[in-house]
């Protein structure tokens, strides 16, 4: 189970004393938390528009880009729903675990509003559909509570041999990826600066160049949720070029039709994602 290897890998790391952090906090992580006053009243905002992630010293990651295009390859033989659920899965911990690791500093304090790069801010969809203006963790709480909620669930993420995925996994898949997409912009717009002391984000760096992988494969995400972070993706060689970056969403987009304009919020209808 993820939890486990999220304290096992925590504990690996140096000795801060924010890394103290027990199991409780760990699977609390959904509803958290556990805060730092010293640290409530940082101000994120500044970090928003520095762009530090952008900076040479921090774009190092674990895999080289071919490894990264080769992880995602779907394998003659496996099935196509299979593999964007194992990935899916994969994602949902990495990005849980870099984001448990500094959720005490995400707080309705320091981060008001679920912000990305370049201003741009998400609103939830309330279980009426409403729009919905939340804090940062209020955000992330939702966004790791529904995906948990949803990989578990025997009707969308089949285990047993006679159950089959529902006809609609793959726009289910579409929206998690994006939800998570929403979480590691909100990760590099106001804590990197958290990030890199722990030495952790070449670790974020991998997971965003797996979930960018894994969309230029199968074109996941839509292009107006992804400019944000295109000038990372070339930055840490994602892309050769903007080029390809933009070439992938035309296509998207072409699949989509036309969507919300533009877009500075999610557009869930996630009535059932609440805790
Ligand atoms: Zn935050």
């Amino acid at each position: 189970m993820w939890l486990t290897r999220a304290i096992s890998n925590k504990s690996k790391i140096n000795n801060s004393k924010m890394l103290v952090i027990d199991e409780r906090s760990l699977t609390t992580c959904f509803c958290r938390k556990t805060k730092r006053k010293e640290k409530e009243g940082a101000d994120s905002s500044a970090s928003a528009d520095s762009k530090l992630y952008l900076e040479a010293t921090v774009l190092e990651r674990k895999l080289p880009e071919m490894d990264i295009k080769l992880l995602v390859d779907l394998p003659a033989g496996l099935d196509y729903n299979e593999w964007l659920a194992s990935h899916t899965m994969s994602l949902f911990d990495h990005v849980n675990l870099v984001y448990g690791t500094i959720s005490e500093f995400c707080t309705a304090t320091t981060c008001p509003d679920m912000t990305g790069p370049g201003q741009r801010t998400y609103l939830w969809f309330d279980e009426k559909g409403k729009k919905t203006k939340v804090a940062a963790p209020q955000y992330i709480d939702y966004v790791m509570t529904f995906i948990q909620k949803t990989i578990t669930d025997e009707t969308i993420f089949p285990t047993k041999y006679a159950n089959e995925f529902p006809v609609s996994f793959e726009s289910i898949i579409r929206k998690i990826v994006r939800l998570l997409y929403h979480v590691v912009a909100h990760l590099y717009a106001a804590h990197f600066k958290e990030v890199v002391p722990l030495g952790l984000h070449s670790h974020l760096n991998q997971t965003f160049a797996h979930l960018m992988a894994l969309h230029h494969r199968f074109s996941l995400i839509d292009s107006k949720e992804t400019d944000i972070l295109e000038d990372l993706e070339v930055a840490l060689g994602l892309a050769q070029n903007s080029l390809e970056v933009g070439n992938n969403n035309e296509k998207k987009d072409e699949q989509d039709g036309a969507e919300e304009g533009s877009i500075h919020s999610t557009d869930d209808t996630c009535g059932d994602n609440k805790s």
